[in-house]
């Protein structure tokens, strides 16, 4: 195996560790990647990203990319699936003062992660290990030393600091004891992907969210592998019912109907079921470790931030981990580092997902009601319509962590 004497390792080659190593490289530090699988994960989760996140994938030279595999999408529609009415509908061309990017693009993760690995393969300062498992990590007043389980054996590897971008599960947050406090829902969520076009029969953009006290659901496009594309609609399920009562022919063709009734059977090209949580590490970082994406934060996909959060923890840190190594700035960065982000984590992403999931889910008719009339009120208001894309394509988030200085650090 190659040895250039890393100075960053990363656990896991997600998105994340995937942008951080990106990132890093292209300040000339030496960086190892270890990933457990042979190639990224292709299943379909994250595909909207925002205006916020755009901008930093746009400095890595990663946008016009992503919006030529991907889809552009101005608009976000929300739906009352009971009457059918169409509530409101934004368009992020409201943010064009705001952001070089007034719109999100609809990019399957598998494909920007793929984006990121073929820029990474070009550079010779970082080195990316598919097939190697990172099983335990410690470290010393001055390095961080991980063991990995690879094609050839277990191997230990050093480095001056250690990225967890492993997930939900990492097993860096593990190894570190840090609490991962929250919760689970109780119903998985659901996603059916159809080339049925939604657009064409019923007038949905890719982004459409729909309210329903029964059972509330989200229908995005993805551009997969060219035109027409493929929608995927996502619900949730019934918790008392096993996985083939969810998951077969005749409980997904009943669910689709259900929804989005049609005289064609639907074509169902995948299906998936996710268990979905609310949790964020107790702290992002300990000693040399930092964690980042959703080793650190988890939350339901409704709004579609868990990646974008994650991107820009890795942008973040990034920026940081340059100025510590690179020009001696003092670590105390890397608890800036974990007081934005954190902060972003709780204060935005945690609460914006969890009030998105209230809004469609809302049970009692008068809330309701007034919900979705709220909710018309401020898409037919430019500036109040503006506040909310600030809001949700995460700009306001990264102008809260850009007015947080090392002053507000505990010391
Ligand atoms: C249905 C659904 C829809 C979603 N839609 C959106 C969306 O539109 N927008 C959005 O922002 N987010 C969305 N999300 C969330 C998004 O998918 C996650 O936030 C994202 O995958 C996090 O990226 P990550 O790189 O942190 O982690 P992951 O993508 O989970 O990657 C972790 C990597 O670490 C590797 N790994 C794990 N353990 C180890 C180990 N011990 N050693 C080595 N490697 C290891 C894994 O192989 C994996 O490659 C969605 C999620 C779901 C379920």
């Amino acid at each position: 195996m190659a040895s250039n004497d890393p100075q960053i390792l990363i656990a896991g080659g997600g998105p994340v560790g995937l942008f951080a190593a990106l990132l890093l490289g292209r300040q000339g530090l030496r960086v190892r990647l270890f990933d457990e699988n042979a190639a990224p994960q292709a299943d379909p989760r994250a595909a909207t990203t925002h205006s916020a996140t755009l901008e930093l994938l746009g400095e890595a030279g990663l946008v016009e990319d992503m919006a030529r595999v991907g889809l552009m999408a101005p608009l976000i529609q929300f739906w009352d699936r009971p009457s059918g009415e169409l509530i409101a509908q934004f368009d992020h061309a409201v943010l064009k003062n705001d952001t070089a990017y007034p719109y999100a693009i609809q990019c399957e993760q598998f494909k920007t992660a793929q984006l990121i690995l073929e820029r990474l393969a070009t550079m010779p300062n970082v080195e990316v290990l598919q097939s190697h498992r990172v099983i335990e990590a410690a470290q010393s007043a001055d390095a961080v030393e991980i063991a990995v389980e690879g094609p050839e054996g277990r191997a230990s590897h050093k480095g001056a600091y250690l990225i967890g971008a492993d997930g939900g599960r990492s097993t860096v947050r593990h190894q570190c004891g840090i609490e991962f406090a929250g919760f689970t829902w109780p119903e998985r969520f659901i996603v059916l992907t159809t080339p049925f076009d939604f657009a064409a029969s019923r007038g949905y953009c890719p982004r459409s969210y729909f309210a329903d006290p029964e059972e509330w659901c989200n229908c995005f496009k993805v551009s997969a592998d060219g035109p027409p594309g493929l929608w995927r609609t996502v619900s949730p399920t019934n918790p008392a019912l096993a996985d083939e009562q969810l998951m077969s022919d005749d409980a997904v063709e009943a669910r689709l109907q259900r929804f989005f009734p049609s005289r064609e059977r639907y074509e169902v090209v995948h299906r998936n079921l996710y268990v979905t949580h609310q949790r964020v590490a107790a702290r992002f970082r300990h000693g040399r470790v930092l964690l980042a994406g959703d080793a650190a934060h988890v939350n339901n996909p409704i709004g579609g931030m868990g990646l974008n959060g994650g991107l820009q923890d890795a942008a973040n840190l990034a920026e940081k981990l340059g100025a510590v190594l690179r020009e001696g700035a003092s670590d105390r960065l890397l608890d800036l580092y974990n007081l934005q982000r954190r902060t972003v984590a709780t204060d935005f992403v945690q609460e914006q997902s969890i009030a998105n999931k209230k809004q469609l889910e809302e049970r009692d008719p008068a809330t309701r009601r007034r919900n979705l009339d709220e909710l018309k009120r401020i898409a037919d208001d430019p500036a109040r319509a503006r506040l909310f894309l600030l809001r949700s394509s995460l700009i306001a988030a990264q102008r809260r962590v850009a007015a947080m200085t090392l002053a507000e650090v505990q010391p």
